[in-house]
């Protein structure tokens, strides 16, 4: 880890405690979106984590982004999900794959929290069989675009209670079909487009109830064709890349989730005494703690050889992307549970924060990818690849 690893976690960390921590709980309660703290991390130029300097971005890479999530989700897993959808499904897919006329013109305001990004793949009828979708662009007679269909889930799809769109959505179209395989095509939808409107903000989610998920609509939805990235049918490499970075980033929190969930079960486990002894003399409990520990830990190692691997340009690292979120998910939901367990009734209620992290867990092996999913593309890679079971 270099010096500035180091710098940046010691940083959010301050920034956590001071502007995060103290609001978390009510967020949570309010399914509020808190877009005041969400701007502050701009100044901390976290918005722009790895955008280019150039375009007031940090210029950083993918373990900074490790950093980052873990750092925010061992707090309020829901704000760092409204800040996964803007920093890496937004504003790193447009850094990667947009031309400089766009990145000159979208990354800046996205960057210092002036605008807020989202992205929108999954529709109502498909998620995991993403490529069906049924969102359609068609070439009006000057060039530009026209189009229709449905986007469902979309976190910072709106950022408020209003139902006011995000100002920037990473949108993925169908444009035809090459061999009977959809082609799909990105566009830059900014707020203010003739036929794009909020269908509906999401409520009663389970957990991750500080970011907002809404239904987005595009009807007869004009779009310019400069707000086209990329080659008109080539963004299945933009949203495999980028599905990378998501998932790595995911995962990530499910890391910052156990080791709350850990320290919060220690502490307890030290001070709450029953049979006139400390519950961490109980057996039972000492299991709880070790094992999430152990758990914890090899994850983390795996997480972090990841992101040191991975390059954000590259796109060669999905097995790995897809491997972590798979261990780590269901790792983050069960260290949670074990630290529920711990504190007993107490750890039912809010106040103890646990039972918010068990909530915002659940999500995690679900969004971005469901557990099946990663199942399927690692078996799949690897059969194809068996050489890199050992590499
Ligand atoms: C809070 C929240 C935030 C989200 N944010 C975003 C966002 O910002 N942008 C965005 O585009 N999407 C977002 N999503 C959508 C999310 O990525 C999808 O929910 C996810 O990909 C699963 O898709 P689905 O819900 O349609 O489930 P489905 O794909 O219908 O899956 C249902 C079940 O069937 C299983 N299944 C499906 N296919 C297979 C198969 N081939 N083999 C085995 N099992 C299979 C799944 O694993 C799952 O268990 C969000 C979702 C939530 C809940």
């Amino acid at each position: 880890m270099r010096d500035e690893h180091v710098m940046l976690r010691q940083s959010v960390r301050d920034f956590v405690a001071k502007e995060i921590e103290p609001g978390a709980l009510e967020r949570d309660r309010r399914e509020h979106f808190d877009l005041q703290v969400f701007q502050k991390m701009g100044k901390l130029g976290l918005l722009g984590l790895t955008a280019p300097l150039t375009h007031g971005g940090a210029g950083m890479d993918a373990l900074a982004t490790v950093i980052v999530h873990e750092e925010l989700s061992a707090s309020d897993p829901g704000l760092c999900l409204a800040y996964l959808a803007h920093a890496l499904l937004c504003v790193n897919n447009i850094a990667v794959n947009a031309s400089d006329a766009q990145k000159e013109r979208f990354l800046p305001p996205l960057c210092s929290g002036k605008w807020v990004g989202a992205m929108g793949l999954s529709e109502p009828e498909v998620g995991t069989d993403a490529l069906n979708m049924k969102t359609f662009a068609k070439r009006d007679a000057q060039g530009n675009y026209v189009i229709n269909g449905r986007k469902m889930w979309i976190t910072n799809g709106a950022i408020d209670d209003k139902k006011t769109p995000g100002d920037c959505i990473y949108l993925y179209a169908k444009t035809g079909e090459k061999n009977g395989r959809p082609e799909i095509s990105t566009f830059l939808i900014e707020k203010g487009f003739k036929g794009f409107f909020v269908g509906q903000n999401i409520h009663g989610k389970t957990g991750m109830r500080a970011s907002i998920t809404a239904e987005l609509i595009f009807e007869d939805c004009h779009v310019p064709a400069q707000n086209r990235v990329g080659e008109e049918g080539d963004s299945l490499t933009h949203m495999m890349r980028n599905l990378e970075i998501e998932r790595l980033g995911l995962a990530a929190m499910s890391l910052g989730i156990a080791r709350r969930s850990i320290d919060v079960m220690v502490r307890y486990a030290n001070e709450r005494k029953a049979f006139g002894q400390a519950l961490c003399q109980f057996g039972q409990i000492q299991a709880y703690i070790a094992d999430s520990y152990a758990e914890y830990k090899a994850c983390r190692a795996y997480v972090y050889e990841t992101a040191r691997r991975m390059d954000l340009h590259a796109g060669n690292n999905r097995v790995d992307s897809d491997g972590v979120k798979l261990v780590c998910a269901p790792m983050g939901k069960r260290v949670a549970d074990r630290a529920m367990q711990v504190l007993g009734g107490y750890g039912y209620v809010s106040e103890y924060v646990v039972e918010r992290l068990w909530r915002d867990a659940k999500l995690l092996e679900i969004g971005g990818g469901t557990i099946e999913a990663h199942q399927k593309n690692i078996a799949g890679d690897l059969s194809k690849h068996p050489n890199w079971v050992a590499a």
